[in-house]
């Protein structure tokens, strides 16, 4: 028996569920390269990816996934032997640099763990020692996907600047962007990079890359350039450069669609969403760690992540779990990656989800926690519940009752509106 026909819920971080908008958008017939209408979809997108990634700087569209923006970002303003410094905080940052390393880039990695944000002080330290100047760039991801930690990117900066040092800041936000804030001048980034298929919320196959002057300054001496990727062919007059052939149509007009979305929304509500999206998720895994299996990965309550959250799982492989959502529940979980196989499972909350894909996906975690038999404490998703009355409580609504009125469950619960008694 299963209970899974009807719609599956994707819970996976990234690609994540694309909006029928926008599924909508792209079923249309191609149309012509070099005039009309698609040219204003490129030139709108290019200046709507500036207002996602808050810069003056430029942005560029590339026909490729993130890890196509990654070379990108290296290419355009490094050069053969140049040294980067690599901040690890899972999996995606060591990648990123293992993709320098491959195009002639000397690597240094901090020391870095799954379950801790960088830290900023130990970065300052590193580049104090740095005096002559030798890394040219630092790599960091705002959240890493695998360990679901979130970075404190403007504290980093800061350790940058306390060290005084003139490397470039490079800032992977592909699982971050438009699920939290990202002030790419506000916060003294050089190079932004990010992809379609998670905040954005579009199909995989776009990637995007936001220049601040000093990247740019960089480009002109940088010799990794390569033509595909190369900023200069990109800024010429001709829109078919701006790809570097044909444009990805499709995938642009879905990305117009989806950009109109979160401006609709207005991207502190979209923030906002995620937080709580999010906060409930993690009530859902404090109830469920009461039992002794499971827990969060990330050690510091603060540094977790927004858009995903990663929950370890001892004793038992994750996949079966995996399997019995899917199977029996219709819901796709993430499975752990990286240092993390086998021994974790994700819970993606990015990009076009609400309350009802959030209480379902929770719901179906718990469910399949009962189901095989895995210790865990009851009414995770009753905290769940709880916390969405709390976030969005009933305008003029002041009374005691307001978390779900007298009962057991709420008995259950930690007190959210005092006033009243
Ligand atoms: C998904 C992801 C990537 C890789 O993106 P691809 O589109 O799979 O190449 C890189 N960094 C982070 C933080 C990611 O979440």
């Amino acid at each position: 028996m299963t209970l899974r026909h009807g719609r599956e819920f994707l819970a996976i971080p990234g690609p994540t569920t694309v909006p029928d908008e926008v599924l909508q958008a792209m079923h249309r017939p191609a149309i012509e390269i070099y005039a009309g209408a698609l040219l204003d979809t490129t030139t709108s997108c290019l200046e709507d990816l500036r207002r996602i990634f808050k810069t003056e700087g430029r942005t560029y569209i590339y026909a490729a996934n993130g890890h196509g923006a990654w070379e990108a970002a290296l290419s355009n303003t490094l050069s053969r032997g140049d040294r980067v410094l690599v901040l690890g905080s899972g999996l995606f940052a060591p990648a990123w640099g293992e993709m320098a390393a491959s195009q002639g880039i000397t690597v240094e990695e901090m020391p870095a763990s799954y379950r801790h944000a960088v830290d900023p002080a130990a970065v300052e330290e590193r580049l104090r020692a740095d005096t002559a100047g030798e890394i040219k760039a630092v790599l960091v991801v705002q959240v890493d996907t695998a360990s679901s930690i979130a970075n404190d990117i403007p504290a980093i900066r800061r350790a940058i600047d306390a060290a005084g040092h003139g490397a470039l800041f490079m800032v992977d936000a592909i699982a971050s962007l438009a699920t939290m804030p990202f002030e790419m001048d506000a916060w003294g980034i050089d190079v932004g990079v990010t992809g379609s298929q998670k905040g954005l919320m579009t199909p995989p196959g776009l990637s995007f890359v936001a220049a601040g002057k000093r990247a740019l300054d960089a480009h002109e001496s940088a010799d990794l350039r390569t033509f595909y990727w190369d900023w200069t062919q990109r800024e010429g007059p001709r829109h078919y450069n701006k790809y570097c052939g044909t444009p990805p149509e499709h995938l642009l007009f879905g990305l117009r669609k989806a950009l109109d979305l979160l401006f609709e929304e207005g991207l502190p509500a979209v923030f906002e969403r995620h937080r709580i999206l999010a906060e409930a998720t993690r009530r859902a895994i404090a109830v469920w760690a009461q039992g002794g299996a499971l827990s969060f990965n990330v050690l510091d309550p603060a540094a977790r992540a927004n858009s995903v959250t990663t929950v370890l799982l001892e004793g038992r492989d994750p996949a079966e779990l995996l399997r019995y959502a899917e199977n029996v529940c219709g819901v796709v979980l993430g499975i752990g990656i990286g240092d993390l196989t086998d021994k974790a499972f994700r819970i993606a909350h990015m990009g076009h989800v609400n309350a009802p894909m959030m209480l379902g996906t929770l719901g179906v975690v718990e469910t399949s926690l009962a189901a095989l038999g895995i210790p865990h404490g009851k009414g995770g998703v009753q905290a769940a519940i709880d916390c969405f009355v709390e976030a969005v409580p009933v305008a003029g609504r002041n009374d005691s009752a307001g978390s779900g009125g007298p009962g057991p469950a709420r008995a259950a619960a930690p007190a959210v509106n005092a006033p009243g008694e």
